[in-house]
């Protein structure tokens, strides 16, 4: 194999020439490895918005280093130069380079790891695992996003939308008692000792255990059939109108009211778990990203975790 088809093969890059390759010193006195590389013939002078061929303008600002996947726990690095191009539509404008995205110091395969990595796991522990920063990491996934939203249609075998929502910067954690775990659980998740104080309960507290009771009989209603369902929520409703505890009058009225979609429910088999699930999600988001700056860059996350959007691992 020749050198040059193995290092793109190694650093996931395509479409450019390998001219050579040194281990060197950077500012902070670390070893890297960098390769001097250039765009092959047919990916030269073009324009970094559109891709267009374009006519030469200058060298820009000189040469430019571009981070790239770590060949073992070595560091590294492609080094290119950077001209400027002038594309009819956009004006003077630097060259796009076919290894990364524009506007960026890492290669398309560097930032699709990273990006995959963030969606995986905690952002801090992604960034000391590709040693690279926060901030540049938000700027990766940002990029990431915007250029796969361009590509994937995510409405594509759309069935059925589901809208909840959610503040940023505003998360009230609602928080249980312990001592509520009982009473919420499922019965036959129920552990002895929780066992045990369901039965106190039924002695000491008869509207609390008539309320669990109630509980119970939701919840069986939509783990019933659509016609048992049916007859367990009237029985439900009735039940609530003529229970004489407060909390439980109002939800039956509540009930009452979205009769007929809960019967959709039952009957389709529709539910808004999976919305809930996102919005559990993004609340998990925003409270352990402190350093999202923006609404933006929350969204670009929300995108690359739950909306399609992370890419795949490099050569995977
Ligand atoms: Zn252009």
């Amino acid at each position: 194999m020749r050198k040059s088809k193995l290092w793109k093969k190694l650093l996931g890059v395509e479409y450019l020439v390998f001219e050579d390759g040194d281990i060197v010193t950077d500012r902070a006195s670390q070893e890297i490895l960098v390769f001097r590389v250039r765009p092959d013939h047919g990916h030269r002078n073009r324009c970094s918005r559109c891709g267009r061929r374009c006519r030469y303008h200058d060298s820009g600002e000189g040469r430019r280093r571009w981070r790239a996947l770590d060949l073992g726990a070595m560091r590294c690095f492609l080094e290119a130069g950077a001209p400027r191009v002038a594309c009819p539509a956009h004006g003077v404008v630097v060259a796009a380079v076919p290894w990364a995205r524009p506007g960026s110091r890492f290669t398309r395969s560097f930032e699709d790891q990273a990006a995959w990595l963030c969606a995986a796991m905690n952002t801090t522990r992604a960034a000391e695992l590709l040693r690279t920063t926060w901030r540049s990491l938000q700027a990766i996934i940002t990029r990431v996003v915007a250029d796969l939203a361009g590509k994937t249609d995510r409405l594509a075998g759309l069935r059925r939308i589901g809208i909840d929502e959610i503040s940023y910067r505003n998360t009230g954690a609602a928080e249980l008692a312990d001592t509520r775990w009982a009473v919420l659980k499922k019965p036959g998740d129920l552990t002895t000792g929780q066992r045990t104080t369901i039965a106190a309960l039924a002695a000491i507290n008869s509207p609390l255990y008539k309320a669990y009771l109630m509980k119970e009989q939701l919840r069986e209603i939509y783990r019933s059939g659509p016609d048992r369902g049916k007859v367990l929520l009237a029985g439900l409703i009735s039940w609530c109108a003529r229970c004489r505890i407060p909390e439980f009058v109002a939800p039956g009225r509540t009930l009452r009211r979205f009769r007929d979609l809960i019967w959709n429910t039952l009957e389709t088999g529709t539910t808004n778990a999976k919305t809930e699930a996102t919005n559990t999600h993004l609340r998990a988001l925003t409270k352990r990203a402190y350093g999202f700056h923006s609404p933006g860059a929350l969204i670009a996350m929300a995108s690359l975790t739950r909306g399609g959007l992370c890419p795949p691992l490099p050569g995977r």
